[in-house]
């Protein structure tokens, strides 16, 4: 494109934005941090579901010094559900680094943006240009589809050298007057348009400029050499009671669910009838929990106790609680009040209803 053209995409583009975007509560601001708070929940979590976890959370924590000033256990409960926890984790050493270091203002630019905890490239581009009005690229999977299909890049996107060519691409587009609405505007494009499997060509804003359209390369493009795999995950989960209450076990910081709570849980079945404490007992299989995320798949076998030895688990909750970070026992119309991962919030409601 020469700069005639560049400067011809870039009004197309805004003027379909400022007509068709969708309107969402994180573009009614420009306050960095709310800007920031949804970014890091739209990474990998879709638009749908993000809106009402980030109402919740925005107005739990409105600021900076709320959300630093909150304890881990709040934090970990305003995102129960979204998966990744470590994004709230960093969000919330983020805004104590912000409170700490930088007199409680959000920094406006990338490089001091990219060095708060779990602020990358792309997140640092999106909180400068929307939020500051600063002319910083952004590429994220919506960006690189567009830019792979608009230029006709063939070339395996997993690959570094390929990523700096699109991040070039992305920092000649991005103009100087409303760098924020750009970005916004191609991440529109590619999230209601310019689809992954059914691009609608005819009703887009740039189809002028598209090598992929003019030849009929939609399909093709992005081009991703290595095909991911679904990895199968399978765990036993053990449903411990004792007369009215039921064992939790509050998950170290680096582990997996770091931060929440869940069930007393093991590798495989074999692993959970290896216990101390449970060879006598006889274990009973109550439910079988399937959940998905990304490329893993996860299928949880929850057992209890047999009825026979329902009254004596001590041994076994002594063994447990030793080896645990941080156990409660709790009732079970109390488990709502603790922040589960996903699969096992599924064994509360199942407790729940029972
Ligand atoms: Fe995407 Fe089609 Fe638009 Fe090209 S013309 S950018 S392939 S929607």
């Amino acid at each position: 494109m020469d700069i005639d053209q560049k400067n011809l995409f870039r009004l197309q583009l805004l003027a379909w934005y400022d007509k068709y975007a969708r309107i969402l509560p994180w573009r009614e601001t420009h306050d960095p941090y709310a800007i920031w708070v949804s970014e890091i929940m739209l990474q990998q979590t879709q638009v749908n579901t993000v809106i009402a976890y980030y109402k919740r959370w925005m107005h739990k924590f409105p600021t900076v010094e709320t959300l630093a000033k909150a304890r881990a256990d709040d934090v970990m409960k305003y995102w129960a559900g979204l998966g990744y926890y470590r994004r709230a984790r960093m969000l919330h050493e983020g805004a104590k680094m912000i409170i700490s270091q930088y007199n409680g203002r959000v920094p406006d630019t990338v490089e001091e943006l990219i060095r708060l905890p779990g602020i990358g490239r792309y997140t640092a581009g999106a909180i400068a240009s929307i939020a500051f009005g600063k002319k910083a690229p952004l590429l994220d999977g919506n960006v690189i589809r567009i830019l792979t299909r608009l230029f006709g890049i063939k070339r395996d996107i997993t690959l570094p050298a390929t990523l700096k060519k699109l991040w070039a691409i992305a920092d000649q587009l991005v103009p100087e007057k409303r760098p924020g609405d750009f970005n916004q505007a191609m991440m529109e494009l590619g999230a209601t348009v310019c689809l992954p499997e059914n691009p609608q060509c005819g009703q887009c804003a740039v189809q002028v400029y598209c090598t992929a359209r003019a030849k009929q390369w939609q399909k093709k493009l992005p081009y991703k050499k290595l095909k991911e795999t679904i990895t199968r995950i399978q765990t036993a989960t053990l449903v411990l009671k004792k007369k009215e209450k039921v064992l939790i076990q509050k998950q170290p910081p680096r582990a997996r669910w770091g931060g929440l709570w869940m069930f007393p849980h093991w590798a495989t079945y074999h692993h959970l009838k290896k216990t101390p404490g449970l060879k006598r007992s006889e274990l009973k299989h109550i439910l079988t929990v399937e959940h998905g995320f990304t490329r893993y798949q996860m299928r949880l076998g929850v057992y209890a106790l047999s009825q026979s030895h329902a009254n004596e688990p001590d041994n076994l909750a002594l063994f447990l609680q030793k080896n645990s970070h941080q156990y409660r026992w709790v009732k079970a119309s109390q488990l709502k009040q603790f922040a589960f991962p996903a699969p096992h919030q599924k064994i509360v409601q199942h407790l729940l209803a029972q």
